[in-house]
């Protein structure tokens, strides 16, 4: 081999080397997380099994949980708590963000259905998004990651049982034993805001886009915000503070009343069916709602 072609190969080697260094974070592979919680919640089903748990695999789940979703980045030890309690996590980029995530979910169908938790990988989350009812206030889980997009530093909650399962035990929103539950209280306890997506029929409250409500807490500003951001899109806006919005205020909450008592916010936001199914109203409804979170402050 002449010194020229030594050259040209010590070269090409060296290239190789730095192109594998370069890539390495790229080997964690793109996840569209909108696509993928969808998928997820389209699993659930109201006749699956479900029970909610023991006191001390909820000690156990809030142990790899709490740190995965505060910016925790040790997920090998997250992996080794989380998957005897039937949790896969998977680590990945958003595939719109790219922004790098740590996922952990039970499996739809399997009786310990405990949700789907997402962390920005690394961040201290700002917020917490909550989806209490997956493919039974449809589309809730889309508007709920796609505010995850928009809002860097937020831990996404989603219940890993439809709310109709074991006879509505598995409905997170009322029962304060469920693991969402125990998760979302303790990420108040942390002092983080929640948001809580619903939908409802558009007949049960006709004229009406979006009911904004504190549940069973005080409003604040950041109540108004959202409202004030919603209705400057032309969408009916009912504020749960001023008027009565057809029982759908979310007053019987427990994640808002784990809220109130410790003087947390939780906004209960409760979404038509309209807005919810169109692609172009849930991004203008999601937008709304990011710019009154990221306005607001803490
Ligand atoms: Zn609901």
């Amino acid at each position: 081999m002449s010194a020229r072609n030594l050259l040209v190969t010590a070269l090409g080697l060296t290239c190789v080397a730095v192109l594998a260094v370069i890539n390495i974070p790229d080997r964690l592979p793109k996840l569209d997380l909108v696509e993928r919680a969808s998928q997820f919640a389209g699993a659930l089903e109201a006749n699956a099994p479900y029970r909610p748990p023991t006191v001390r695999e909820g000690e156990n789940a809030l142990s790899g949980l709490i740190p995965l979703l505060t910016g925790g980045k040790d997920t090998q030890s997250e992996v080794k708590t989380l998957t005897p309690l039937g949790f896969t996590v998977t680590e990945g980029r958003d595939a719109t963000t790219d922004r790098r995530f740590v996922m952990a979910a039970t499996e739809p169908g399997d009786e310990r259905g405990w949700g789907m938790y997402i962390a920005d990988y690394g961040a201290t989350p700002k917020q917490v998004i909550e989806v209490p009812h997956p493919n039974f206030d449809l589309d809730t889980e889309q508007i709920g990651v796609q505010l995850y997009r928009a809002l860097p530093g937020s831990a996404v909650l989603v219940a890993g049982a439809h709310r109709r399962a074991a006879n509505g035990l598995a409905d997170v929103a009322h029962n304060a034993n469920s693991l969402f539950n125990q998760v979302a209280t303790a990420l108040a306890r942390k002092g983080l805001p929640q948001v809580q997506l619903h939908g409802f029929d558009d007949k049960s409250l006709p004229g009406t886009g979006v009911v904004v409500s504190g549940g069973s807490t005080p409003h604040t500003q950041l109540h108004v915000q959202i409202a004030d951001r919603i209705e400057a899109d032309g969408t009916v806006v009912c504020r749960a503070w001023q008027q009565s919005c057809g029982n759908l205020e979310g007053t019987t909450n427990v994640q808002g009343q784990a809220a109130d008592s410790m003087g947390t916010v939780f906004a209960h936001i409760e979404s038509d069916g309209s807005i919810r199914s169109d692609p172009v109203l849930r991004a203008r409804l999601v937008a709304a709602l990011a710019a009154a979170l990221s306005s607001s402050g803490p």
